[in-house]
């Protein structure tokens, strides 16, 4: 697609420091990463997110996540890693091509990624049944 940065990324005409690569996704280093190592799992083929994306194209993807994100804790000697994808601006996704994020930790690293709070009675029913009907 023209005008995707991450579609040029994968087509070579523009740079990035690749980890890995097969016919269905290539892996590089984000250029501003959050730790040394954070890596961006991103599909060949381009929808803008993961809800977007036709389920036969992310169905084979699971077991390259699991092998890149392995590979990142080990060759960095991190202890854990954070796996996570931005659905939409609201979310903070700021690439429209669908994408993993693959973030290295260590204990005691400091990143909080999820400021937690806590539900007022009945409130979680009510939302759970809300996301039932959506299906
Ligand atoms: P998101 O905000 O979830 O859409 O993530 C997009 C990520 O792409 C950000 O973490 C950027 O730092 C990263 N990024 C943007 N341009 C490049 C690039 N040319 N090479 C590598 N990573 C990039
Ligand atoms: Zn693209």
């Amino acid at each position: 697609m023209t005008d995707c940065i991450f579609c040029s990324i994968i087509a070579g005409e523009i740079p990035s420091t690749r980890v890995y690569e097969d016919d269905t996704c290539v892996a590089f280093l984000d250029i501003n990463p959050v730790v040394p190592g954070h890596t961006l799992v991103v599909p060949k083929v381009h929808s803008p997110s993961f809800i977007e994306t036709e389920s036969e194209a992310v169905s084979g993807l699971g077991p390259v996540l699991q092998r890149v994100a392995s590979a990142c804790v080990k060759g960095i000697g991190a202890q854990g890693c954070t796996i996570s994808t931005n659905n939409g601006a609201a979310a903070g996704q700021t690439v429209l091509h669908v994408h993993w994020h693959i973030i290295p930790r260590r204990t005691g690293d400091g990143l909080k990624l999820w400021p937690q709070k806590t539900y007022a009675q009945g409130e979680q029913e009510k939302v759970a049944a809300s996301i039932r009907a959506a299906f």
